[in-house]
């Protein structure tokens, strides 16, 4: 099939695709940015190229790609998630320089990448789109006509947009005025083209999303759905597979019309459908092209490796497993860690992982890009690994959540770790009562847990202090704890009893 891959990404997903390469014999080639010379993905590589651009842009430059792919004498390019794995030019460019684009065909990529046309597709094969507008907006008029007839409040989108950016929500006549050059103008900046449309905006939606796997010889299956309704700004943070509100009869009938419409696309490789489930309906909102972030859930429940397909359908391999040999085992849970502050708006958090130690035991996998000693940059993707856990069903798997992630020990960088320890003893997220507005509502609530708690560590760590007769003086400590918020600053999170530990010995 192939000798050698080349892989135009970083972090996590790098390392999750070398890790498929190795099991399938393919010598794999990693790229990295001039601040990446020591991360993960470079160490396991078996061949590593630096590329000298700006660190900033370094994994979006095609033509230094290229060069190395070139140089390297790679067969095949897999993009990853992000960067450029939604960019129709380079999945063209890498097929015309005479190297397999690992993914879907250019032309899919560039139909998917058009949320309007997109649109329009799905409904011409029988799927529900939100009510909204049928093609791009081309007057403030015509939007206020759209938004009137669906009825406020509505959600202007960019047609290229993704990533949970480009959107916004409007409530009225005035507001839709006030906005409606800036949303095209933020478009045309953030995605190159100033073209937007309206949907209606669905309150109280869960996010389920199906999983689609096509090779080159028309064979097309689905491997059932994820939810990902924990979010925050339209970012997922929690994936899970299945959904509580999906039973078998839904599955089938919902993977089948996501079929339909990748097979009417002509699609290959990979590919999700994304919908709003409302009121007991689906609605569609797009389809992305490439392995997404979530993609290790629907591999605990169904035994497969996405990853490992991708490779295979990409060398032109027909798939070996039809709809029938698909089913879904157990449950499994996805967080994503994060290098942000939960407690501070989700505000990046860069720095040295001074600490590290990644859980384990029975159905805990990790997925991360990071290791004791890497420095963490906020030039990139906060993203730096992925607890992905599987149980029998959803409340095995929340507790194996919640113990892991009292095990996982990340510091001194901020993590969305202590913001999951409280979703996972939230009753709502327990017994599945979730939306893509769980969080904004639930935030105050958890924001206000959270720092108690770790006031409550650091008392515990100034009467430690204090008993075990250190020659330091706890007072500041206990004195910030009555002044307020201050001691946050020096109690680090990963609040294990593991970590006080070390704490106090550092403090010695
Ligand atoms: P992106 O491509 O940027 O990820 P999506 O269209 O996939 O954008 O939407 C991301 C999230 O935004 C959804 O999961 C949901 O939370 C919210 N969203 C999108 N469209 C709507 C809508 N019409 N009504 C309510 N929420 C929406």
């Amino acid at each position: 099939m192939f000798n050698k891959i080349l892989i135009a990404n970083r972090g996590e997903i790098a390392v999750r695709i070398i890790r498929a390469c190795r099991e399938l014999g393919i010598k794999t080639v990693a790229i990295y940015s001039e601040i990446d010379s020591n991360s993960l993905h470079v160490l396991l590589a078996d061949e590593a190229y630096p590329l000298d651009s700006n660190p900033k842009t370094a994994y979006l430059d095609v033509k230094e790609i290229l060069r190395i792919a070139e140089r390297a004498q790679v067969d095949a390019i897999h993009p990853g998630y992000g960067f450029l794995s939604q960019n129709p030019k380079f999945a063209e460019l890498v097929e015309k320089e005479g190297f397999t684009f690992i993914g879907p065909r250019a032309e899919n990529i560039k139909l998917a990448g058009d949320k309007v046309f997109a649109r329009k597709v799905a409904e011409k094969a029988g799927l529900k789109i939100i009510p909204g507008s049928h093609g791009a907006l081309r007057s403030l008029k015509a939007a206020i006509k759209v938004s009137e007839k669906v009825g406020y409040p509505v959600i202007i989108k960019a047609a290229l947009g993704g990533g949970g950016l480009g959107m916004r929500i409007v409530w009225n006549d005035e507001e839709l005025t006030r906005v409606f050059n800036i949303a095209r103008e933020e478009a045309k900046r953030g995605f190159g083209v100033g073209k937007i449309y309206i949907e209606k905006y669905l309150p109280n939606s869960r996010h389920i999303e199906f999983q689609i796997v096509a090779d080159n010889y028309g064979n097309i299956i689905h491997l059932g759905e994820r939810e990902c309704s924990i979010q925050r700004r339209y970012q997922k943070l929690i994936e899970e597979s299945p959904s509580v509100v999906v039973d078998e009869e839904t599955r089938s009938r919902i993977g089948e019309l996501a079929v339909r419409f990748a097979e009417r696309t002509g699609y290959t490789n990979v590919g999700t459908v994304e919908f709003l489930y409302n009121d007991g309906e689906f609605f569609f909102i797009e389809m992305n092209t490439r392995l997404q972030v979530e993609h290790g859930v629907t591999e605990m429940v169904t035994g497969l490796d996405l990853v490992k397909m991708q490779i295979q359908i990409a060398g032109d391999k027909p798939l070996d497993i039809d709809q029938r040999d698909v089913s879904l085992r157990g449950w499994a849970m996805e967080v994503r860690i994060n290098a942000e502050d939960p407690l501070q708006d989700f505000a990046p958090s860069p720095g040295k992982i001074t600490d590290y130690r990644e859980p384990g035991g029975p159905g805990v996998r990790v997925d991360s890009g990071v290791y004791e000693g890497f420095e963490v940059s906020d030039l990139y993707n906060p993203l730096i690994a992925k607890l992905i856990v599987w149980g029998r069903d959803r409340s095995e798997v929340i507790s194996r959540l919640k113990r892991s992630l009292k095990e996982y020990v990340i510091s001194e960088i901020k993590t969305t770790i202590p913001l999951y320890l409280k979703i996972v003893e939230d009753p709502d997220f327990i017994s599945g009562n979730i939306t893509t507005e769980y969080l904004i509502r639930k935030m105050p609530l958890f924001k206000e847990s959270i720092e108690e708690e770790a006031l409550n560590i650091a008392a515990a760590i100034a009467i430690a202090v204090t008993e075990t007769k250190l020659p330091i003086t706890p007072m500041p400590i206990a004195a910030e704890k009555s002044s307020g918020r201050k001691t946050l600053k020096k109690v680090p999170s990963g609040f294990s009893p593991w970590y006080l530990m070390k704490w106090l010995k550092r403090v010695r």
